[in-house]
């Protein structure tokens, strides 16, 4: 069955970087998801009728409080949706479907939660934190991996630092691959995501590990896994493909 589509109203916009702004939407009662899912945005722009995906970027709890459901979008160039977020202001009207998406957090896990993320691809990550915090409490270890090219492309990035400094059951590591001095008491590592993987003692029995962002790091961090010994039940994958 087709699940309905929530009018919202864009009440807010927040530039994230220099290139990805977060945008705040006010959704009618009713509308509830777990973290780590994500929406379509249903718009009109130049006569024709669009829909595209986004992870939503703030948690169930912080949704239930304000009404209002966040996304990060990052601009590409000749994009519709770029176009017509990039020129948006408060007030435009659209319609939200969803929520989709089995990138969630396990209720419980006995082992180690990895989180991996891409640019934009660490928001679902972040509507997680209530959830994480609950986990480690319990005993889980939590490794957040964020990565970009550039220390400027970094989002929601104290709000992970936050995170990893509320316990000691949870890290953060952030991963520039065109960075060239790295901060590495806080945490900064050279190069791309999956080049940590073989410090990481990865164990296909007590690891889940998530990926998220760009196809082509979910590719090649998969392929990596698999050849490690991971089960796919054990590998949550979200690829942020475009619309054809
Ligand atoms: C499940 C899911 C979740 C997603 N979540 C997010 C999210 O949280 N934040 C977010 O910013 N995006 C997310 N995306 C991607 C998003 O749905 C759009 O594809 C993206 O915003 C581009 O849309 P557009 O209309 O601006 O570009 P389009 O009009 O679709 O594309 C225009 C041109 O740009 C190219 N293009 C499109 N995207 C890129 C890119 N990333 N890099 C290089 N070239 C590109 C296309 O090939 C095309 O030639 C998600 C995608 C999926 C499937």
């Amino acid at each position: 069955m087709p699940r309905p589509l929530y009018p919202a109203t864009l009440t807010a916009k927040h530039q994230l970087s220099e290139n990805t702004v977060q945008l705040d939407f006010r959704l009618e009662a009713g509308f509830d998801y777990q973290p780590g899912q994500f929406v379509q945005l249903h718009f009109s722009f130049q006569g024709q009728d669009y829909k595209r995906s986004y992870s939503i970027s703030n948690s169930p709890e912080s949704f239930r409080s304000s009404q209002q459901l966040e996304i990060a979008i990052s601009f590409v160039k000749g994009g519709t949706a770029s176009a017509l977020f990039s020129e948006a202001e408060p007030g435009l009207e659209l319609s939200i479907g969803g929520p989709f998406g089995v990138l969630t957090a396990p209720e419980k896990y006995d082992g180690r939660i990895i989180l991996v993320g891409t640019g934009t691809g660490v928001a679902p990550y972040r509507a997680m934190i209530p959830a994480l915090k609950k986990l480690a409490d319990e005993g889980t270890r939590i490794l957040v991996m964020m990565g970009v090219r550039h220390r400027a492309d970094m989002i929601y990035e104290q709000d992970f630092r936050h995170l990893a400094d509320s316990s000691g059951s949870i890290e953060y590591r952030a991963c520039y691959s065109r960075e060239k001095s790295l901060d590495t008491s806080a945490n900064e590592y050279p190069g791309y995501l999956q080049n940590q993987f073989p410090q990481l003692n990865l164990s296909p029995e007590k690891d889940l590990v998530y990926l998220c962002g760009n196809p082509a790091m979910i590719d090649d961090a998969s392929a990596e896994l698999t050849a490690l010994g991971f089960a796919p039940r054990q590998v949550k994958r979200e690829k942020y493909v475009f619309s054809s």
